[in-house]
């Protein structure tokens, strides 16, 4: 009777915008149409051009790509740096402060070359620059930037050929601030300069005794492996003195960890670099800039909370208290505001890439049917168990819960000791399960659930057999259990009628997602609509733009993904492809683990011969298994239809 009543309620794109919580994760790039649809809008603001994801799948699907399809929508991008920026630049007039802001984009957050490339070019008007922390992201960096007044950042553990880089980019007029982590770069550092004769930039990392809670708590602290401690920022001092380059010292860097859900950690942190940094003035190092890392959190599971996976504060806040911090303690010195550089990575580029997948298949938690009258010759406690699943009502729950288990358990044993036969302990499950269904439709209807009830949901939950990779496309899921927000991109003006986990197509059981986001918890199970005969269901995983590709492995040999680039026009708000990247095909993931495919197709030539010699097979059947060979060596390596 509930359940007819709430099938033929209405249901609106509007109740799926709350469902999912998209308005509260989406930072206004993503909404729910009307007509059901999901849409992206990269402008802000209202009457901005929107598009319907849909309408890229197909678009991507008759140019002949296949799902899934890692999106990445450019103008996102353009929009956050110009977020970040105009948010600085409130916050400084705002608070009368006297320098300027500067951001780097750090590169091991979306190696890319698209996105390097993209990030430099959005963020000219802002000098945006780059934070490099390997050698091989300086050399992407050094080809990739053309800003003079951009900073080139540079971290991480250097040798000589990565100093020597460093300063011919300084001869070059690049801003490229070479920042000291451990002690023991210093001396190369000066000497490499005096062999060149190139005057440096540079900079020092700090040990901040200051910790943030969250995901990665460790980086920062008086334990962390980076940076430097106080009487090393004094060495340094000392000898930079003695050398007579103390007017090469131009930046004090910190990075408390990424994602720090909360605001009084990164106020902590700002509070005691500053004091920091005037200790280093007093010491006459010539200073100027002071680089607050990265950290800035994205809001994953849309709570605005402290909770790991999200943050408690707003860009505008961030920025507020960041330039406030400063310009107050230096005030208390009378030193000169300096230039403030962030290194935000993951608050710049999650929001820009999307994975758009397909569901291959579902399986319903549905158990069979279960005989009206008890079969003749059953054991008691089967007897027992059948009569549990007639007695239950809502009052009784609890009980009737705890018979169960103990009538399954019970039963389990007498089947391992042979005392019952397979076709009993079949019923018995089939009853075990039943009953399960309906406490858990009872419990729905309960004002409290008990805590024992919580993992009904996920227990009964279909499992949706999603066209990805968890290991590849999103790793962190896996790893960290981190939150990225996944829901249908159309239908959405029909009530999901269906829960489920999500199951990707490696054949390992940790590739699955069994946690969604949801505004007070993490959610179990993610309401899904039910598949339809013939017709595509598609999924999306949303803030996948940080971190998550280069991360991403081969497991299973699925390998990477195709990756559609769109820009939308603010003027027709159509989209445009403007990049395409085939993912790796059968044949690519293959040589990854060092095989050779010719040598492959050869060998495997040799059983077919084989076979037609034995007379297993004709020629011609020889040559059309050898074309499905092929085929399958050229495609995909994600399931194709
Ligand atoms: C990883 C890293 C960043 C990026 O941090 P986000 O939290 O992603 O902004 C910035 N600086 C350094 C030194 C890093 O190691």
């Amino acid at each position: 009777m509930n359940i007819r009543k709430e099938a033929l309620e209405h249901w609106s794109a509007e109740d799926s915008a709350e469902l999912y919580g998209i308005r509260n994760w989406g930072n206004g790039y993503f909404d729910v149409a009307d007509d059901g649809g999901l849409v992206v809008s990269p402008f802000p603001g209202n009457n901005a051009p929107t598009v319907n994801l849909l309408d890229v799948v197909n678009g991507i699907k008759d140019r002949g790509m296949n799902m899934p399809v890692l999106l990445r929508v450019s103008n996102i991008l353009d929009s956050q740096i110009k977020l970040l920026h105009s948010s600085f630049r409130r916050a400084i007039k705002q608070t009368g402060y006297q320098g300027v802001y500067k951001g780097v984009f750090p590169i091991k957050v979306n190696q890319q070359q698209q996105v390097i490339e993209e990030i430099t070019r959005f963020g000219r008007e802002f000098h945006h620059g780059l934070e490099a922390g390997s050698k091989a992201e300086l050399i992407a960096a050094l080809g990739t930037l053309h800003d003079r007044e951009a900073c080139l950042v540079c971290n991480g553990y250097k040798d000589e050929e990565f100093i020597d880089l460093a300063l011919y980019a300084c001869k070059l007029g690049m801003q490229c601030i070479m920042v000291v982590e451990m002690l023991s770069e210093l001396p190369a550092i000066i000497e490499r300069s005096r062999v060149l004769d190139i005057k440096p930039l540079i900079g020092i990392r700090m040990k901040l005794s200051t910790r943030a809670t969250g995901q990665w708590a460790e980086s920062g602290g008086d334990r962390s492996v980076f940076g430097l401690n106080t009487s090393e920022l004094i060495e340094t001092v000392d000898l930079l003195r003695k050398e007579g380059m103390l007017d090469c010292l131009k930046l004090l860097h910190y990075h408390i960890g990424s994602q720090i859900p909360n605001i009084r950690d990164i106020r902590a942190g700002v509070l005691e670099a500053s004091r920091v940094y005037a200790g280093l003035v007093q010491e006459g190092a010539a200073m100027g800039y002071l680089d607050l890392g990265g950290g800035l959190a994205v809001d994953y599971d849309g709570s605005h909370t402290n909770y790991h996976q999200s943050r408690n504060y707003t860009l505008d806040e961030y920025c507020v208290d960041v330039i406030d911090t400063v310009a107050e303690t230096l005030n208390g010195y009378k030193i000169e505001h300096p230039t403030i550089i962030t290194e935000s990575g993951r608050a710049t580029i999650a929001y820009y890439s999307v994975l758009l997948f397909n569901i291959l298949d579902a399986t319903r938690f549905e158990p069979p049917q279960v005989p009206e009258a008890v079969p003749d010759g059953v054991s008691e406690m089967t007897k027992d168990l059948l009569q549990t699943l007639k007695n239950i009502n809502q009052k009784n729950l609890q009980e009737c819960f705890h018979d169960a288990i103990y009538y399954r358990d019970e039963l389990r044993i007498l089947f391992k000791n042979g005392r019952i036969s397979l076709r009993e302990r079949g019923l018995a499950e089939n009853a075990f399960w039943h009953i399960m269904v309906m406490i858990n439709k009872g419990v729905k209807k309960l004002k409290y659930v008990p805590d024992e009830f919580e993992a009904l949901d996920s227990a009964l939950a279909d499992i949706y057999y999603a066209n990805f990779s968890v290991f590849q496309s999103l790793p962190d899921a896996w790893a960290i259990k981190q939150l990225f927000p996944i829901m249908p991109i159309h239908r959405l003006n029909e009530r999901p009628t269906r829960n489920a986990i999500i199951s990707d197509i490696t054949c390992d059981c940790d590739g699955k997602i069994e946690q969604f986001v949801d505004l007070h918890d993490v959610r179990k199970t993610l309401p899904l609509h039910e598949l339809r005969e013939n017709e595509e269901y598609y999924l999306a995983a949303f803030l996948v733009g940080a971190y998550q590709e280069t991360l991403g492995d081969l497991h299973n040999l699925l390998g990477d993904t195709n990756v559609v680039s769109i820009t939308i026009s603010q003027e027709s708000g159509r989209f445009e492809i403007v990049k395409e990247l085939e993912g790796d095909s059968v044949a690519d993931v293959l040589s990854y683990v060092e095989y050779n495919p010719q040598a492959l197709r050869d060998s495997f030539k040799r059983n077919a011969e084989r076979a037609v010699r034995e007379k297993l097979i004709t020629p011609a059947e020889r040559k059309v298994i050898m074309t499905a060979f092929e085929d399958g060596i050229r495609g995909y390596t994600y399931f194709e239809r």
